[in-house]
């Protein structure tokens, strides 16, 4: 019975590929040095792997960037503007086109599925050129091989890559991506067979987009595609990955038909669907890759549970075509359990990241085979039980209140347009009010009184006193910078949702619990248990501070219930919608105990709520119904003059909807990349009814010139001839907790002299 994994973490257990990048990007370290760590980073995974018994172990899984920019490198597209002048692609190619250079920006970057890792976005079009310009897929299998580790290369698949990419600047924006596939199919010929003379026996292509709702057409380009490989494919196991959730029947269909291929993986932690689907039917003679052991969480598997599917499955395909593996890359968990020191032993206890998970898959395999370690299932078993039955995970009056929110609808009983009414009685703010998104820059000195703090290296007095200078500057710069709503910086949270956890009960942390979520960035989320509830208030101290330095209102800062369960590793032992209906309830405590203080103004944060929304169009109302409902009920039982403010990255067109079912006051939109949409939406008269603040000024490429602000302006402008002029707020795009006070300050100012310019105009 064989095993075998989807992907690993790439950036080593303490991130040492992270700081390897960052010092080599900061000139700090050489080429070589870069070279060299990542070498002995895949050489340790892949032994590690090989000595867990691991028999499919796969490569090419490393990257120094992103694996679907590494496929942009293979295929040769690189964009004009990075100079590129053929031959293999070295670093500075590479990685201008991942970060940008002095001259040019990056390509962009977006959400890979529903995940917290982003890919850098192909941008392609009918003038590619496409050249084979990258070898490292062979390069790294034939690494392994001199280190003895016979490897499954693994290469994004020529469909998913196309359907992810986007039409190139000045390409029509419809232009058929798919038509690229002739080009684009005698490169991955020519990769293949240099793997084959390597001597590599299995190849997987990952194709996670046949999980989506694709049409006849799309399902049709894998049919084309894998036609076209197949000839290429003799003698070689082929295995077509996909993963993320359960694929759909239609396309179960297309991909067990593909001429050539000769294993099909499938997700079958968050596919349960696609059991019934393989119970119903599977090709003879092929191999299934059953990923039981979850990529997504922290959680131990249920041995017993996935050997009991696993046992079944076994029955349909036969003993020697079932192969045990992970639902996905392992890249989405954390990477191993052994650095975590810190944490309960209890709670250890319950979980496996990846290097455990590795273990988890070998040792169903070998159980499968007859060889049972009876002692490891055991000791699973017990770990199980014991947080089945843990105290630490059930709170009896979390979850008598949570069940007593079912069948209501939690809607404040005035609407929006009287609110507001109501709210501006109280506040008197001017038309077109201007204010921020919450964090001010964080200085080097800010992150040093927190960890020491942390440390126990300062008193608690002396904290509140750094903390409390803090604030009252940044409501100082607010003051002359002349912002209506003010905030008060976030000066004490490390990490929006982080600080939330950390006050709630039912949260653990990690001390290397890492994630990529690109690049060399990382999240290190926290882990949500047991039962949630907020034992004592978490922000009222700090907002308070703020409001007593001035006579502006302060604007308190809550992460919202969803973007608390997003940005988490969630309990798998009750629905994730119980998880966020308790959350809220304990952010509904914090907003009511804000309320009663004397705060006028609380932004609830959803900037994740959208990275919640499943897959498929059929699965997304249903999670819209809990999520919104959630958010709301953090505010239902506020009075009508006190204003609740909602902040969403990334917003566009489609999110309308998702404004209409938050029932917010007022609304603050990231809206950096997203101009065109949201413009589109309001054009065509979406109104709802709520404050509209519309993301200016600071993004992330630094100071805006006055005349981009003054495009917006304009933008703005044609906007409001649709909407009612008192409805618009003027707001940085979103927090700007790492940005650098130089640069703020003429931004944040040019930002308030544009709303001021815009006023006239009216
Ligand atoms: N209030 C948060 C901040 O300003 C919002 C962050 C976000 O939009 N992602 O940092
Ligand atoms: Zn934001």
């Amino acid at each position: 019975m064989a095993s075998h994994i989807v992907g690993y973490p790439r950036m080593g257990p303490k991130r040492e590929l992270k700081f390897a990048l960052e010092s080599f990007w900061d000139g700090k370290s050489s080429a070589k040095d870069l070279q060299k760590l990542s070498a002995d980073l895949r050489s340790s995974i892949w032994k590690q792997m090989a000595d867990a018994g691991i028999k499919h172990i796969p490569s090419n899984t490393f990257s120094y960037y992103d694996q679907v920019l590494d496929t942009t490198a293979l295929l040769g597209a690189v964009p004009p503007r990075y100079g590129w002048n053929g031959g293999e692609i070295g670093f500075d190619t590479y990685f201008s086109m991942a970060r940008g250079n002095a001259s040019v920006p990056a390509m962009e970057m977006t959400k890979w599925f529903d995940t917290n890792y982003h890919f850098i976005v192909p941008e392609l079009g009918p003038d590619v050129k496409f050249s084979y310009a990258s070898h490292k897929a062979v390069d790294e299998y034939k690494e392994a091989k001199a280190l003895g580790v016979d490897t499954v290369p693994v290469l994004v698949g020529p469909v998913s890559y196309l359907l992810l990419s986007k039409p190139a600047k000045g390409v029509e924006k419809n232009f058929p991506l798919l038509s690229l596939l002739g080009k684009i199919l005698p490169i991955y010929k020519e990769v293949i067979s240099e793997l084959k003379s390597a001597g590599a026996s299995w190849i997987q292509f990952d194709e996670p987009t046949l999980v989506m709702d694709l049409d006849s057409h799309k399902l049709k380009a894998f049919t084309d595609a894998y036609s076209e490989l197949e000839s290429s494919f003799s003698g070689l196991n082929v295995l077509i990955d996909t993963y993320f959730a359960d694929i759909p029947a239609e396309a179960y269909k297309t991909l067990t038909s593909l001429k050539g291929v000769t294993a099909f993986g499938f997700d079958l932690v968050r596919g349960s669907k696609t059991l019934d689907l393989i119970k119903g039917e599977f090709p003879k003679g092929k191999y299934l890759f059953a990923g039981v052991v979850d990529g997504r969480n922290i959680w131990a598997n249920d041995l017993a549970a996935s050997l009991g599917t696993l046992k079944a499955l076994e029955g349909i395909v036969g003993k020697d075509k079932l192969v045990v593996s992970t639902s996905c890359s392992l890249l989405h968990t954390a990477v191993d359990l052994v650095n975590e020191t810190k944490l309960d032993k209890e709670i250890k206890s319950w979980l496996a990241f990846a290097a455990q998970k590795v273990v988890e898959v070998n040792a169903l395999a070998k159980a499968l085979a007859g060889h049972k370690d009876e002692a490891f299932f055991s000791a699973n078993a017990a770990a199980l039980a014991s947080r089945e039955s843990s105290s630490r995970v059930t709170n009896e009056a979390v979850q008598k209140a949570a069940a007593a929110l079912k069948g209501s609808d939690h809607r404040r009983a005035t609407n929006v347009s009287a609110r507001l009414d109501a709210q501006q009685k109280k506040l008197n703010l001017p038309i077109l009010p201007t204010t921020t998104i919450g964090s001010f820059p964080q200085t080097l000195e800010l992150r040093r009184v927190r960890c020491e703090y942390k440390a126990k290296k300062i008193s608690e007095d002396e904290y509140v006193k750094a903390i409390k200078g803090e604030i009252n500057k940044v409501v100082k710069l607010q003051e002359e910078l002349d912002i209506d709503v003010l905030v008060h910086g976030e000066p004490e949270r490390n990490d929006m949702v982080e600080y939330f956890g950390e006050q709630l009960s039912g949260f653990a942390f990690t001390v290397n619990g890492w994630v990529q979520s690109y690049g060399s960035r990382f999240v290190k989320p926290p882990i949500i248990y047991g039962d949630v509830s907020r034992p004592n208030p978490m922000t009222v101290f700090w907002s308070l501070a703020a409001q007593s330095m001035t006579a502006f209102p302060v604007k308190a800062m809550l992460a919202g219930p969803v973007t608390i369960l997003n940005r988490s590793f969630v309990r798998n032992d009750q629905p994730r919608h119980e998880t966020c209906h308790q959350i809220a309830l304990a952010i509904k405590d914090e907003v009511e105990d804000l309320e009663k203080a004397g705060i006028s103004v609380i932004q609830i944060d959803e900037a994740a709520l959208r990275e919640g929304l499943p897959l498929r169009k059929s699965e997304q109302p249903l999670y819209l119904d809990w999520a919104l409902h959630s958010f709301r009920i953090t505010n239902c039982g506020v009075k009508d003059t006190t204003q609740i403010n909602t902040h969403m990255c990334y917003s566009n067109y489609n999110d309308m909807n998702i404004c209409f079912g938050m029932d917010a006051d007022v609304i603050t939109f990231e809206n950096s990349r997203s101009d065109e949409n949201l413009v589109s939406a309001f054009c065509e008269g979406v109104n709802f009814g709520a404050g509209i603040g519309l993301g200016a000024g600071v993004c992330s490429h630094g100071t805006p010139s006055m005349e981009e602000l003054s495009d917006k302006i304009e933008y703005m402008l044609a906007i409001t001839a649709m909407l009612d002029a008192d409805v618009l707020w003027f707001n940085p795009h979103c927090g700007v907790k790492t940005r650098k006070y130089t640069k703020e300050n003429p931004a944040l100012k040019k930002l308030v002299a544009a709303a001021k310019i815009f006023l006239k105009k009216l």
